[in-house]
């Protein structure tokens, strides 16, 4: 049921400001508005008479008394934001006035929005689908280039477009297949089999193509998880001060953990970077020794790059070994950095690591050499940077788990077209997937998942 009551919030931060925005929403909101709306110039203006999509200038008054000067912005159902009718006021940032602005407009009638209801209207009255209006808190929470990319590109649809094709191809398989339920008696086949098993791999693999890029979706979003370690004196603190030193602004330290969990990050180009386990770095623990540590071994296969250091005065061919030996380890996914290159030269390391195919860059992390490169590595090997511009990349939970949930019923529809069991099961299994992939974009939805993923936008949105 789609509430028709007004609403209203702050849409801007409530605090002091230049201007903030106040958004009233719903079937009333032009009436409301107009009582505590008088225009500069026009004697009785009628909101609901005037133009959409135009601001307009005048003061907000509560009986006699003026309030602020606005600017009041019109939108008419169904070309608004949430759908319905709208106004936005422009007024003042005071605090003061915006409580002010809101009582008045709570007093005439609306009730408070809850977090996130200007957003569910929007999904409830067909402006949005549901991924499309996740997106939109994606894009408010987007701190970087890249979180920011996929987010317009969530919020332009690809995601629905690439889903809805899909499923649409596999209802009218399904449709097909409960036809032939109708028919059991008389051992029809209306749903080829051949050709249901070759969508069915289909969306298979599109399907696990689209879950597969969840890691690095998290990667975007939460900045790539890299670790830093080598034996002591290699210069481990020292390269941390270096890749956090012209970003200091963003560090960051998780409040209220202890310091084995500090997490410092940066950024490069745009892209998150997530310094993990820093604390044994900066409390100087010889992390060779902890490297047998079951806990420093795990946060390392958690993460997407390790930053092995190598010092160049006492290097020693057995040291990349260690790390090399170590199964766990996707030589893939390591970084040498061979520090301390203003000490000696440096080609006879430079040449074995060569020979071994290996991913290095060669600094000082003390005289800042080689530290532009390093950063052009590590962008490069997060893989973030390839990024096709509306490639789909999963960021959000809820997707991944859906995804992976029509996947398995997808594989469990296939094994049994293997075997062939009657239609009746078969169906069964393409409604499950069905289901599962409806519930990204909301075409299947509960209020309970409505309420769950709204709830944590924020009040406004
Ligand atoms: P960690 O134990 O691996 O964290 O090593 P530190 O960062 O504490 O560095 C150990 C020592 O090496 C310190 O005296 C640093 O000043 C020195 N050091 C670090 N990087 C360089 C470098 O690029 N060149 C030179 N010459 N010394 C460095």
């Amino acid at each position: 049921m789609i509430s028709t009551e007004t609403i209203v919030a702050i849409a801007t931060s409530q605090t002091i400001s230049a201007i903030a925005i106040i958004r009233v929403s719903g079937n009333d909101a032009f009436t409301i508005c107009n009582t505590i709306f008088k225009h500069y110039k026009i004697e009785n203006f009628v909101i609901a008479n005037a133009n959409s999509h135009k601001a307009y200038f005048g003061n907000i008054v509560d009986g006699n008394e003026i309030i602020d000067e606005v600017l009041l912005t019109i939108f008419k159902a169904p070309n608004s934001f949430t759908g319905e009718n709208t106004v936005e006021i422009s007024c003042h940032g005071s605090v003061y006035i915006q409580q002010k602005i809101v009582q008045l407009i709570l007093h005439n009638g609306a009730k408070s929005a809850i977090a996130g209801e200007f957003t569910m209207r929007a999904f409830k009255n067909g402006r949005m689908d549901l991924s499309q209006a996740e997106a939109v808190a994606d894009l408010i929470a987007s701190e970087n280039l890249a979180m920011h990319k996929i987010a317009i590109n969530q919020l332009k649809g690809n995601i629905s477009i690439e889903l809805n094709n899909l499923r649409q191809k596999l209802i009218d398989f399904a449709s097909l297949l409960e036809l032939e339920l109708d028919f059991a008696e008389e051992d029809v086949e209306f749903a080829n089999r051949k050709e249901l098993k070759k969508l069915l791999v289909e969306i298979g693999e599109k399907v696990t193509k689209m879950s597969d890029t969840f890691s690095l979706g998290n990667s975007i979003k939460k900045g790539v998880p890299i670790v830093i370690a080598g034996k002591p004196n290699v210069g481990k603190s020292t390269l941390l001060n270096t890749l956090l030193q012209e970003e200091k602004a963003i560090v960051s330290e998780i409040a209220g953990t202890t310091r084995d969990t500090i997490e410092d990050t940066f950024n490069i180009n745009g892209i998150a970077f997530r310094l993990t386990d820093t604390a044994g770095i900066r409390s100087t623990t010889d992390i060779i020794e902890s490297i047998g540590i079951s806990k420093t071994f795990e946060k390392i296969e958690q993460s997407a790059l390790l930053l092995y250091v190598l010092d160049a005065i006492n290097f020693e061919e057995s040291d990349i070994e260690t790390v090399l030996q170590n199964e766990k380890i996707n030589t893939k996914k390591i970084l040498f950095i061979l520090n301390k290159t203003d000490m000696k030269p440096i080609e006879n390391i430079v040449n074995i690591l060569n020979q071994k195919h290996l991913n290095f860059v060669a600094i000082s992390a003390k005289n800042n050499i080689g530290i532009e490169e390093l950063k052009l590595k590590l962008v490069e090997l997060s893989g973030i940077e390839q990024l096709q511009q509306h490639q789909i990349i999963i960021t959000n939970i809820r997707h991944f788990e859906a995804l992976k949930s029509t996947a398995l019923h997808i594989e469990m529809a296939l094994q049994n077209i293997a075997i062939n069991v009657s239609s009746d099961f078969l169906a069964q299994d393409i409604r499950i997937a069905l289901m599962h992939l409806g519930s990204i974009t909301g075409t299947v939805s509960s209020d309970d998942l409505l309420g769950n993923i709204f709830s944590k936008f924020c009040i406004g949105k």
